[in-house]
């Protein structure tokens, strides 16, 4: 993409009404547009982002063996009825009536959705388990959005959903998206640690929340220091088995970690200092309660003895948008964001210092060719602005390679690559440089064990 032809609306000034820094960057970097409170817009920039943090999240809820599907926003109330919620859920939920005066809802999660489906089409055991997924756009009237994307009221989640026949195929359910979350985090370079958590609105007896430390962030977590030292890039596991699967999972639940709701000062204690209190984001939550929602909506099935049994279920969220502003709180500095590779809009941005400049001119547009040849996804400059204007928007918004091509470098017969996480900066060849760069992206499906870190 020629940024001379690319939507890419850049603010100057620090906009007045972003207190976070990811706020700050996304509006800077022409990411999103606000529409009313906590109601965004995706320009291109930040849509790439988000499409490619979505991704990820999918193609490890199929790794998992989740089934995706796609509900509507908007719900009848009756179901919600069905369930009792229609009324505990309260002023958050954004209430619609149409023209035949029906009541209706803008789905703030899709439990009853799901279980209705499901009480439908599955009549037998045999039937069990199974895992469905979305990933759709939700909208909670939060009493304060704010922070961006952050906590905002319309939003993307995945969120899924699992039925098993007892407690032990849900358990399994639960610990494989477990699993599931911790490759999907690491795959974009991020520290989420699994903490206990309560379960809410949503119910039940077993959930945990994966939380990325920030200052920024809105929940007061107590953590172990062995999570702080975890290797969370290296993760991954060596089969989906349940019992290997189970091990992975108690591994992670031993050392503790909680939020502030269910953290126990006394079973803390027992850990001296190594436990410490921050802030964090949660990027992600895993609940396992049984029939709280089966049962009251009918959704059973015969067992093998013919008996009816309310199917056991367990729900399973990620906040698709908050996670491009959780990544920018987890990767940035002074100068603008800092793109993992997994994620990044482009993977390089190709800078001609002297746009008039018909040699520079010439290497540049012959570079951007081959790259794109490459598979490579570039973002090149080829504007006339001044070399600092060209620096400082690259920086900012952050893609994790850069290549400058000016005329004294040319006269040598090389350009120079500067990652921009490292800040460290190399005179390659033009060959040498494509080479370099010329790796496939989106990056493929890594097998298992392969890692995607930050670049
Ligand atoms: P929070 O405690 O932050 O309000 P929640 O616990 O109510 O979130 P869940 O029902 O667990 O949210 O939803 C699953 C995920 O959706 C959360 O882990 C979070 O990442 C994301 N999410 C929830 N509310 C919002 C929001 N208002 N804006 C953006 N993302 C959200
Ligand atoms: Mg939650």
């Amino acid at each position: 993409m020629r940024l001379s032809e690319y939507f890419l609306p850049l603010l100057r000034e620090n906009p007045s009404e972003a207190q976070i820094v990811s706020h700050r960057l996304m509006l800077r970097a022409g990411m999103i547009r606000q529409s009313s409170a906590g109601i965004y817009s995706w320009l291109p920039l930040g849509l790439r982002v988000l499409k490619n943090v979505e991704r990820i999240v999918r193609e490890e809820q199929d790794r998992a063996g989740a089934q995706e599907i796609l509900m509507p926003t908007i719900q009848p109330a009756e179901l919600w009825r069905e369930s009792g919620r229609y009324d505990d859920y309260g002023k958050e939920m954004l209430r619609i009536r149409d023209r035949h005066d029906r009541e209706m809802l803008y789905g703030p999660t899709n439990e009853e959705q799901i279980t209705e489906i499901v009480r439908a089409s599955i009549q037998s055991y045999r039937d069990l388990p199974k895992l469905l997924y979305h990933i759709q756009w939700k909208f909670r009237d939060e009493v304060r959005p704010r922070f961006g994307v952050m906590r905002g009221r319309e939003f993307l989640m995945k969120d899924a959903y699992s039925f098993d026949l007892d407690a032990a195929g849900a358990r399994h359910s639960y610990n494989k998206m477990f699993v599931a979350y911790l490759r999907t985090f690491a795959r974009m370079g991020l520290k989420a640690i699994p903490m206990r958590a309560d379960t809410g609105p949503i119910g039940g007896d077993l959930s945990h929340e994966f939380i990325i430390l920030a200052d920024t962030g809105e929940s007061d977590v107590h953590v172990h220091t062995d999570f702080l030292e975890t290797d969370w890039q290296g993760f991954d596991i060596a089969s989906w088995e349940a019992p290997a699967l189970q091990q992975v999972v108690d591994h992670y639940t031993a050392i503790y970690a909680a939020t502030d709701d269910v953290h126990d000062p006394q079973t803390a204690a027992k850990y001296g200092n190594k436990i410490v209190s921050r802030r964090g984001i949660e990027v992600g939550q895993v609940f396992y309660f049984g029939d709280k929602y089966s049962r009251p909506m009918g959704a059973v099935v015969a067992g093998p003895d013919g008996e009816s049994v309310a199917l056991e279920m367990g729900s399973y969220g990620i906040g698709v948008s908050r996670l491009v502003g959780a990544l920018i709180e987890a990767n940035h500095d002074a100068a603008g964001i800092i793109w993992p590779k997994s994620v990044a809009p482009f993977r390089v941005g190709l800078i001609n210092l002297r746009a008039a400049d018909a040699r520079c001119r010439t290497a540049a547009d012959e570079l951007y060719g081959k790259l794109r040849n490459a598979g490579v996804e570039v973002l090149y400059d080829d504007r006339d602005e001044s070399p600092g204007a060209k620096f400082a928007t690259m920086d900012l918004i952050g893609l994790p390679k850069q290549i400058v091509i000016g005329p004294r470098g040319l006269a040598a017969g090389t350009v120079e690559v500067k990652n921009r996480r490292s800040g460290e900066r190399q005179d390659l060849g033009i060959d040498a440089a494509l080479a370099h760069l010329a790796a496939p992206h989106p990056l493929p499906l890594p097998a298992s064990g392969e890692r995607e870190g930050p670049a």
